[in-house]
C-alpha cells in the first residue's frame, strides 16, 4: 500500500469540505489573559482570545502559579512513576480528598485528563459490571462515547435530555440487569443544561447507576462552584460525578467522585488508571490552590455570570443569531462550515479576535459556529470590539442578522 498517497488524500477530503483543522499558533502570557501573542510567518501578533477553555482565568492566578513554584522546588518535575509504583505524591492525596468533599462524595480518583477518566471509568464499568446496558445521551463527548464503545457492553442512546425516552428504553430490560446512565449536565457546543433531577428519577427507578459528565460546569456553578448538581442540590442522586482539571480549574487532569467503593474498584481494575504515570505533583498543587479558590469564593462565578449576559445582550441588539441557553457558552451559528471558517479567519486576520470555527464531526453539518466563552477578565470595551468586529464580518459574508433588532439598536 502507498501510505503516503492515503494520509495524503484523506487529509484533501478534509481539505475540500472546509473542515481540515487549522490551529492557531499562540503564545498565552501570565498575566495579561485573554490577551496573548499569536504567532504567523515569523511574526508575534497581538490577539484576544475568546475561546477558551479556560474560563475563569485561573491558569494565571497568582496564587495557582505560587503554589505550582513551591511544588515544583519540593517536589521536582514529573511524579516519577504510575500511581502504584512511587508515583503517588502527598498533592495527588490532598486534591482527591478536596475534589471528594467539593463533590460531597466518599473518594475520588485523579486521572491523566478528562478524556481518560470518561473513558476509564465508563469502560471499565461498563465491562465488568456483568450484563450491563449503558444508556447514552445522544450529544455525550466522544470521551464517554469511545469509553462505552470500548467496553462492549449492549448500549442505548436516548434523545438528548429526554428523560421520557430514556424511561422507554430502561423499560425494555429486566430490572434485575445491571444499568449505567450517561450524561453531562452542561452540554459544551449548545450551551444547554441537562434535566439532572428527572433524569436521576428514570435512572434510579430503574435501579441503573448515574454518572455525570460536569466537565463544563465545575467551577462555574453552585454554591461552592462544584457545578450544576451542586447548583440544583443533587449531587447524593449521582452516582458518579466526573470532570476535569483543564477548564475552569485551569490546570490539566480529570478525576471522578463517588463511593469509596465504587472509588476504589475502578482505582484497583481500570487499565487507564493504573499503567501511567501520574500527574506533575506541582500540576495536582496548582490543582489544589484552584479548587480551593473556586470553592471559597463566588465573585468570579458571578463576574463571569454578568459578562456572559452582556454579550448575549449585545449580540441580540444586533441581531446576530446566538442559540439561546441558559449556560456561560454563546454558540453564534453560521450554519455553514466554509462561511464559519472564514468568519474565524477574517476576525483572526483582520481584528486580532480569535474564535475558533466549531465544525462536523464536533457539531452535525448545519449547524457550523463560533463558540464564544467570556471570562470575567474580558472587559466592556472587549465586548464592544467584539460585537462591533463581528457585525462587520458578518455582514461582510453576506450572513443574516435580524435586521429588526439591529435598526432598533442603532437608533
Ligand atoms: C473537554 C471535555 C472532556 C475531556 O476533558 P479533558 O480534561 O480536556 O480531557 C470531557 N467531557 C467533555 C464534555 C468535554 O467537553
Amino acid at each position: 500500500m502507498d501510505y503516503e498517497a492515503f494520509f495524503g488524500d484523506r487529509l484533501a477530503t478534509l481539505k475540500e469540505e472546509g473542515r481540515y483543522r487549522v490551529f492557531a499558533h499562540l503564545e498565552r502570557r501570565a498575566g495579561h489573559f485573554p490577551q496573548a501573542v499569536r504567532h504567523v510567518d515569523g511574526k508575534q501578533l497581538p490577539v484576544t482570545v475568546w475561546c477558551s477553555n479556560d474560563y475563569l482565568g485561573l491558569g494565571q492566578h497568582p496564587n495557582v502559579l505560587q503554589a505550582m513554584h513551591e511544588a515544583l522546588d519540593r517536589c521536582g518535575a514529573g511524579a516519577g512513576g504510575t500511581r502504584n509504583i512511587s508515583g503517588t505524591n502527598h498533592y495527588h492525596v490532598l486534591l482527591e480528598q478536596e475534589l471528594a468533599s467539593w463533590h460531597q462524595k466518599e473518594a475520588a480518583l485523579l486521572f491523566t485528563s478528562g478524556y481518560v477518566a470518561n473513558w476509564t471509568t465508563l469502560g471499565t464499568l461498563a465491562s465488568q459490571l456483568p450484563g450491563c446496558v449503558v444508556f447514552s445521551d445522544e450529544k455525550n463527548h466522544a470521551s464517554m462515547i469511545e469509553g462505552i464503545r470500548h467496553s462492549r457492553a449492549e448500549k442505548r442512546i436516548f434523545r438528548h435530555n429526554d428523560p421520557k425516552d430514556l424511561e422507554r428504553q430502561l423499560a425494555d430490560f429486566d430490572p434485575a440487569r445491571p444499568k449505567l446512565v450517561a450524561f453531562e449536565s452542561v452540554y459544551s457546543m449548545d450551551g444547554d443544561i441537562a434535566p439532572i433531577a428527572e433524569l436521576c428519577d428514570v435512572a434510579q427507578a430503574a435501579g441503573a447507576l448515574t454518572y455525570l459528565d460536569e466537565v463544563h460546569a465545575v467551577g462555574l456553578y453552585g454554591p461552592s462552584g462544584a457545578g450544576v448538581a451542586d447548583r440544583d442540590g443533587l449531587l447524593n442522586r449521582l452516582d458518579i460525578v466526573q470532570a476535569t482539571l483543564g477548564k475552569a480549574v485551569g490546570l490539566i487532569g480529570g478525576y471522578i467522585a463517588g463511593s469509596a467503593k465504587l472509588v476504589d474498584f475502578v482505582r484497583s481494575f481500570a487499565s487507564g488508571f493504573i499503567f501511567t504515570t501520574s500527574l506533575p505533583p506541582a500540576i495536582a498543587a496548582g490543582a489544589l490552590t484552584s479548587v480551593r479558590l473556586l470553592k471559597s469564593d463566588n465573585s468570579l462565578r458571578d463576574r463571569h455570570q454578568l459578562i456572559v449576559a452582556k454579550v448575549k445582550a449585545r449580540m441580540a441588539d444586533v441581531g446576530l443569531p446566538v442559540l439561546p441557553g441558559p449556560s456561560h457558552i454563546v454558540p453564534l451559528m453560521v450554519r455553514d462550515a466554509e462561511r464559519c471558517r472564514a468568519a474565524s479567519e477574517r476576525l483572526l486576520n483582520d481584528f486580532g479576535l480569535y474564535v475558533q470555527p466549531i465544525n462536523y464531526p464536533t457539531v452535525p453539518r448545519g449547524e457550523e459556529r463560533l463558540r464564544i466563552t467570556p471570562s470575567p477578565l474580558h472587559t466592556g470595551a472587549d465586548v464592544q470590539t467584539l460585537i462591533d468586529a463581528v457585525v462587520q464580518v458578518w455582514d461582510g459574508l453576506e450572513l443574516p442578522r435580524d435586521r429588526r433588532a439591529s435598526s432598533v439598536a442603532s437608533t
